[in-house]
């Protein structure tokens, strides 16, 4: 039984096709603002009503915590603030996974093309070794045209940043949107 992380409905949702036996995994205190985190996971529960898969939600949100952590990663650069942010909820996951009996863990992060897909492939091998459980790794970059699909055949919300306000500002202000009127 594999424990699938799952960072949003839409990334996790082609994956589940492709695995038989499973359960889902919520823990992502990463996305802001409050009201964007409740929207991402009443999506996960609309595809879980729609699919009828078991789903574990950690409720966990300390984001006085975690701005804390990643202000100051930040600072030096994104690629710190990112790997504190995957190991955070691996870490979560491989915990959990192995005080429950699951055979592996794995996360639908390895399917988006726009997250550090080799930096969340070497935490998770870490993460592997730490807490002696299997990290099922697969490149799932190449089902991303199927969950398109898939989120419009559900109707599921897409949202346009990752999760964290820094994220936010790089999509809609910053420096992917440098060239705005
Ligand atoms: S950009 Fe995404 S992965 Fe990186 S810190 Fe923000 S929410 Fe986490």
């Amino acid at each position: 039984m594999i424990l699938i992380h799952a960072c949003c409905a839409p990334c996790v949702s082609p994956i589940l096709d492709e695995l038989n036996d499973y359960h889902v995994f919520w823990y992502n205190p990463n996305i802001h603002p409050y009201r964007e985190y409740l929207r991402r996971l009443d999506t996960l529960k609309k595809l879980r009503d729609e699919k009828g898969f078991e789903l574990i939600i950690d409720h966990e949100y300390d984001i006085q915590k975690w701005l804390e952590k990643v202000i100051v990663l930040n600072k030096k650069n994104d690629v710190l603030r990112c790997r504190f942010c995957y190991a955070d909820r691996l870490e979560k996951t491989a915990r959990y996974a192995k005080e429950h009996g699951y055979d592996s863990f794995t996360s639908s992060l390895l399917y988006s093309p726009y997250q550090k897909h080799e930096l969340i492939k070497e935490i998770g091998e870490s993460l592997s070794k730490k807490f002696d459980i299997n990290f099922y790794y697969r490149d799932f970059r190449d089902l991303y045209p199927k969950g398109d699909e898939i989120a419009k055949r559900y109707g599921l919300y897409r949202q346009g940043y990752c999760g964290c306000i820094f994220s936010e500002f790089d999509r809609y202000g910053g420096r992917d949107n440098e060239n705005k009127d």
